[in-house]
Formats: C-alpha cells, sequence, structure tokens
C-alpha cells in the first residue's frame, strides 16, 4: 500500500491577547501587561486529518519543540516584553513532516518601568545617590574630624593650663605665694648650669628674721604669718624678674638666687635688704637688736664653673648668716674672709 508523501501545510489562524481577538498578520505589537497569549493553527490535510501531528515552539521563550500531538492551540501566560516569533510545524497521517510550518512574529511591549532608558535613570539616579551618600559621609566624617581635632586642642590648653596651675601651686609657698624651697632648689640647680656654662658669678643669701620666736610669743602665731609676708613681699620686691628669685626657705628663712652676681654685688644687695626691712619700721617690742623686725643674711657668691657644688654655696651662705646672728643681727656678713663692705644707707 502506498503512503501519504503530501507535507501538510500549516497555518496560524487566529491569536487571542487575555481572549481578544488580534490580527496576527504584520507582527503585531502587543501593548504592556498582557497575560494571557493563545495561538490557533491548522494543518490542512484531507487523508486522516485527525492523524495530523504538531510541534510549536516561541522562539525568545521554549528552549526547545513542545509535542502537541493533535492538539491545534497553544498558549502562554505571563511572557516578559521581547521580540517573539512562534513556529508550528506538522506531520501528515504516515509522519511526514513540514518542517517549514508557519510561524508568526509578535512583539509584546514593555511597560514604561520595564524600558532600558527608564532602568538606565534609575541606575543612573542609584549610583547618584549612592555617590551623593559616599560624599555626605565623607563630609561628616570630615566635620567630625574637624570638630574633635578642635575639642583635642581644647582639651590639650585646658589640661596644660591645669598643669601649669598646678605646677606654679606645687612651687609656691602656701602662706606667702612666693615660691618654696623646692622651687628655689631647682632654680638653683638650673642657674647653676647655665652659670658653669658661661663661667658667670652665682649668688645666693639666706636671710633669717631676727627673734622671731620672740615675736610670735609676743604678737601670736597669727601675727607672726602676718609679719612673714610683709617680709617676704618686701624681699621679692627688690628683686626683678631677669635678676633672681626670692624664695620662702623654711620656718622664718628666706633664700634669694641671684644671677650673675659676684661677692661683692652680693653683699651689698644683702646689705639693701636689711635695710629695707628695717626701713619697713615693723613693730617688734620683744627685739633684742632694736623695736622693729630686722633681718639678718649671710651671702655668699661662687663661679660654679670653679668645681664647687650649690650645696657648697648654700653651706657658705648659711655660715655667713650664722656669723651675722653671732655678730648682733640686723646686719649682712660675705661668705668666707672677704671684709665686708659698708655701705651708707
Ligand atoms: P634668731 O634671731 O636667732 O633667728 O631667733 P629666732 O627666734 O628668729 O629663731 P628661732 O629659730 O629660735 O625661732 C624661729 C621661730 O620662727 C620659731 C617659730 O615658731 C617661728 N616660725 C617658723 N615658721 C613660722 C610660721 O610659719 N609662722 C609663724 N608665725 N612663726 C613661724
Ligand atoms: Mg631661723
Ligand atoms: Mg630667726
Amino acid at each position: 500500500m502506498q503512503g501519504n508523501p503530501q507535507r501538510p501545510p500549516v497555518t496560524v489562524e487566529r491569536l487571542l491577547v487575555d481572549g481578544v481577538e488580534v490580527d496576527p498578520e504584520g507582527a503585531p505589537r502587543l501593548a504592556p501587561g498582557v497575560e494571557r497569549l493563545e495561538l490557533h493553527y491548522a494543518a490542512m490535510s484531507y487523508v486522516a486529518p485527525t492523524a495530523v501531528r504538531y510541534r510549536y515552539r516561541l522562539e525568545g521563550f521554549d528552549r526547545g519543540w513542545n509535542e502537541a500531538g493533535n492538539m491545534r492551540r497553544a498558549h502562554y501566560t505571563n511572557l516578559p516584553p521581547g521580540d517573539y516569533v512562534f513556529r508550528v510545524v506538522a506531520s501528515n497521517n504516515d509522519g511526514v513532516w513540514n518542517m517549514e510550518g508557519a510561524s508568526l512574529h509578535f512583539t509584546l511591549l514593555p511597560r514604561w518601568h520595564q524600558t532600558w532608558w527608564v532602568r538606565g535613570l534609575a541606575l543612573l539616579a542609584l549610583a547618584g545617590l549612592v555617590v551623593l551618600g559616599v560624599r555626605l559621609r565623607l563630609r561628616a566624617a570630615r566635620i567630625r574630624e574637624r570638630e574633635l581635632t578642635r575639642e583635642v586642642a581644647l582639651r590639650t590648653e585646658a589640661l596644660r593650663e591645669a598643669n601649669e596651675r598646678l605646677r606654679r601651686i606645687a612651687a609656691s609657698d602656701a602662706l606667702t605665694g612666693i615660691p618654696n624651697r623646692g622651687e628655689f632648689n631647682r632654680r638653683l640647680r638650673e642657674a647653676w648650669n647655665d652659670h658653669a656654662n658661661r663661667d658667670a658669678p652665682l649668688a645666693v643669701l639666706l636671710v633669717d628674721v631676727d627673734d622671731f620666736k620672740a615675736y610670735n610669743d609676743s604678737y601670736g602665731h597669727l601675727g607672726g604669718d602676718t609679719a612673714l609676708v610683709a617680709v617676704a613681699n618686701r624681699l621679692a620686691d627688690m628683686v626683678g624678674p631677669g635678676e633672681g628669685l626670692v624664695a620662702r626657705y623654711g620656718g622664718e628663712e628666706f633664700a634669694v638666687l641671684l644671677r650673675d652676681c659676684d661677692a661683692e654685688a652680693a653683699l651689698e644687695r644683702a646689705q639693701r635688704m636689711v635695710a629695707g626691712i628695717r626701713a619697713c619700721a615693723m613693730p617688734h617690742r620683744a627685739s633684742s637688736v632694736g623695736d622693729a623686725v630686722t633681718v639678718s643674711i649671710g651671702a655668699a657668691s661662687v663661679r660654679p664653673a670653679d668645681g664647687a657644688s650649690p650645696d657648697d654655696l648654700l653651706r657658705s651662705a648659711d655660715a655667713a648668716l650664722y656669723r651675722a646672728k653671732a655678730d648682733g643681727r640686723d646686719r649682712a656678713l660675705p661668705a668666707g674672709e672677704a671684709p665686708p663692705i659698708v655701705l651708707p644707707f
């Protein structure tokens, strides 16, 4: 028996878009939002039309052919936007395929937000936002850094001032407000090195208030305090900041450091101080010297470069002070064997 060699011609007959008939001719462009597409196709076969077999494929969506059997419709739901070609082929009752088949081109248009330019713009906007965000963060970080730097500078300055205040408090005598013994020793060591380097003379005066125990006994301890403050102020007035330093050395004793001052100048300065305190005329009814507060001073000067030590200088001044007391108080005497220089007051 002879088979049927006739390849069945195929056509795509209908295109239904969401149930609405659309003319399949002329590559229709379908509006956005299509949910369901239905394609009807058919092959002409006069011999055993029910034995016709179909395969279809939607290029742009299907990877391969779909075996449709003798079903004459295909449907797709929720296709993404794009260009598609629907192809359908058919075979006759003897399995002879018309592989040319029929095709239908159509385009599913994107929604506005699915278009490439809207997406491009959105991407650009996003990139812009990221750049803006980064810049804002960098700016905030820079501002914060400036604030922190300012804060650190302020606190460092406050700390420096607090340290300076503490240093001044630690360096000064609580009663009289002038430098204390620790500060005097520190400044003496400093000046010692400096004068040693320059081979310059450095002088120390040790000043002791005469009969001060008797003063306290007579005027009371608070009265004694007031007198000590007055003596300290008067002595400090007599030494300029560039010349040296007047310190409370302990009890009713004061120490004076005189820069670039030889023995002669030191004694002269000491005698002026003795006269200066006497001239204050602070009453001292219990004094063995007179009726006013007086001081005795031992004056010593060395060239630190000659090899002595700061303690040697202090010891010399102390010995001179001891002699001044022994000689009757209210006077200044030089260290060593140097004869006293008498100045007219
Ligand atoms: P001299 O002339 O030999 O130095 O006799 P002086 O009485 O001054 O010496 P002394 O060392 O015997 O006594 C010193 C006195 O100074 C005894 C002490 O009460 C007094 N004094 C020491 N420090 C202070 C102080 O801070 N305030 C008062 N009011 N008196 C003090
Ligand atoms: Mg004393
Ligand atoms: Mg005394």
